[in-house]
C-alpha cells in the first residue's frame, strides 16, 4: 500500500489539549488528521510499519490524555459526509465518523426524522457514539443503529457490523470492551422514522415539556424536544460553551452503576449505618436490575457541586462533571481517586470511569 509521510501530513509535537473538551494533555509525538478511508488506512499502516503506539481520536469529548502527552501516533478520524436513503417507512442515514454528532441530530430533526432527538447537545463525533452506546433522556444510539463500518487496525480490512453484532449494553459495546482499540470506526448508519412522533419517556423531560404547549406536527414536535433537551443540558453545563468554564469537562466522569437488587440492598444497609434516613435515589433498569445516579453517590459521599481542589474541581451545575479550571491531568485524576475512595467507603460501590484514559 503506498504510504508517504507527505501524503499523510503527519505533524510532530502537537498539543493534545487543543483536541479534547477537557483541554488537558501534553503533546502527541506524532499526529495526523485523516479525512478519507484511504488516508486512515495509510496512517494505520504507517504506525504498524514503524511499530508506533496508536491512538484513534474522534471529537475528544471522552478522552483524558496524560500531562506528558502521547508517545506515538494520534490519528484523528475526520471522515465527513452524510447521506439519506429512503427505504419505505424508514430513512437510513449514513454518516462519516468525523461529523459532529450534534450537527447530525440537528439535520435529522430539521428533516422530520425521529429517533435521535433526545440525544441533542452531546459533544463529540458520530464515530464515537457506538463505542459507548451513547444515550440520554430515554434514547440510546443502539436503538436506531443499523450498522457500523470500521477499519480493522490489525488487518487494515474494512469490516461491517450489524447493530446486533455490536454487543450493546448500557453505555457499553464490543468497541469499548472486548475489541477496545481494535477498530477505527469510519461510518455509522442509523434507521430513523420520517414524520415520526417523538416518544418522550424520561421523567425530567416530560415534566419540562408538560409546562409548555407541545406542537403536534413533525418536525415541530422534534424541534421542541431538541430545544428542551438542549435547555436541560445547558442548565447542567453539559453543552460545550466556551463562555461557560464549567463545560470544560469530559461530560459525566463516572458511569451510573447498574446493580442487582441484593447489591442495592447491601448498599442501602451500609448507607443506613451512617445515620441517614434519606432514601437512595434509584430507577429500574433492564430486567431486575436497578440504576443509581452516580451523581447522587458522589454528592452523598461528601463531594458537592462547585468543589475545587487546585486547578480542577466539580462542576457547580452537575456533580458528575469533573472540570479543568486551568489545572493538569494529574490533578484531575487525583480528584477522581478521592471521589472514588469516598464513594467506596460510604456505599461500598466501585465507580467506573467513563472517559478513556490514554497513558503516555
Ligand atoms: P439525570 O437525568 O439526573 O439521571 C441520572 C441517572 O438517573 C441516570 O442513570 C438516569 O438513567 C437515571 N434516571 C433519571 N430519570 C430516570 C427515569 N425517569 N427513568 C429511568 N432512569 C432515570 O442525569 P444527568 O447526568 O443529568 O444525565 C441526563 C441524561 O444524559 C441521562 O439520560 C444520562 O444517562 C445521559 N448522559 C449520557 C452520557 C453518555 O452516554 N455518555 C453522559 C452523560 C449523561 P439513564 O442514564 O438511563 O438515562
Amino acid at each position: 500500500m503506498p504510504t508517504t509521510v507527505a501524503q499523510l501530513a503527519i505533524r510532530e509535537n502537537v498539543p493534545l489539549a487543543d483536541h479534547t473538551t477537557l483541554q488537558l494533555g501534553g503533546n502527541a509525538r506524532l499526529f495526523v488528521l485523516c479525512t478519507s478511508l484511504e488516508t486512515l488506512r495509510s496512517a494505520l499502516a504507517y504506525a504498524r510499519r514503524r511499530k508506533l503506539r496508536l491512538h484513534i481520536l474522534g471529537g475528544g469529548s471522552n478522552t483524558v490524555f496524560s500531562d506528558r502527552g502521547f508517545n506515538g501516533l494520534v490519528v484523528k478520524v475526520g471522515i465527513r459526509g452524510t447521506s439519506f436513503q429512503d427505504t419505505g417507512n424508514r430513512t437510513h442515514v449514513t454518516c462519516g465518523a468525523g461529523e459532529e454528532w450534534d450537527d447530525l441530530v440537528r439535520s435529522c430533526v430539521e428533516r422530520g426524522l425521529a429517533g435521535i432527538e433526545c440525544l441533542s447537545g452531546i459533544p463529540g463525533s458520530v464515530g464515537a457514539t457506538p463505542i459507548q452506546n451513547v444515550g440520554a433522556y430515554g434514547q440510546e444510539v443502539s436503538e436506531t443503529l443499523v450498522s457500523v463500518r470500521a477499519l480493522d487496525v490489525r488487518s487494515l480490512e474494512l469490516v461491517e457490523f450489524g447493530g446486533g453484532e455490536c454487543g450493546f449494553r448500557y453505555r457499553e459495546s464490543r468497541f469499548k470492551m472486548r475489541d477496545a482499540g481494535r477498530y477505527a470506526i469510519v461510518e455509522v448508519t442509523l434507521s430513523l422514522a420520517p414524520g415520526g412522533v417523538p416518544d418522550v419517556r424520561y421523567a425530567e423531560l416530560k415534566r419540562y415539556l408538560e409546562s409548555r404547549a407541545f406542537p403536534e406536527g413533525t418536525p415541530e414536535a422534534l424541534r421542541s424536544i431538541r430545544s428542551a433537551v438542549l435547555h436541560l443540558r445547558r442548565k447542567k453545563a453539559m453543552v460545550i460553551d466556551p463562555r461557560d468554564p464549567d463545560s470544560r469537562s469530559a461530560g459525566s466522569f463516572f458511569v451510573n452503576p447498574v446493580l442487582k437488587r441484593e447489591e442495592f440492598l447491601k448498599i442501602e444497609r451500609r448507607w443506613r449505618r451512617t445515620g441517614s434516613d434519606e432514601p437512595i435515589v434509584h430507577f429500574p433498569a433492564t430486567g431486575d436490575l436497578l440504576k443509581i445516579p452516580a451523581a447522587w453517590l458522589v454528592e452523598h459521599a461528601g463531594f458537592r457541586k462547585g468543589y475545587r481542589k487546585g486547578g480542577v474541581g466539580i462542576s457547580s451545575h452537575h456533580a458528575l462533571a469533573l472540570v479543568n479550571y486551568g489545572g493538569t491531568t494529574r490533578e484531575l485524576l487525583a480528584l477522581a481517586r478521592d471521589i472514588e475512595r469516598a464513594v467506596r467507603e460510604t456505599f461500598g460501590v466501585r465507580l467506573v470511569r467513563e472517559p478513556v484514559l490514554v497513558k503516555y
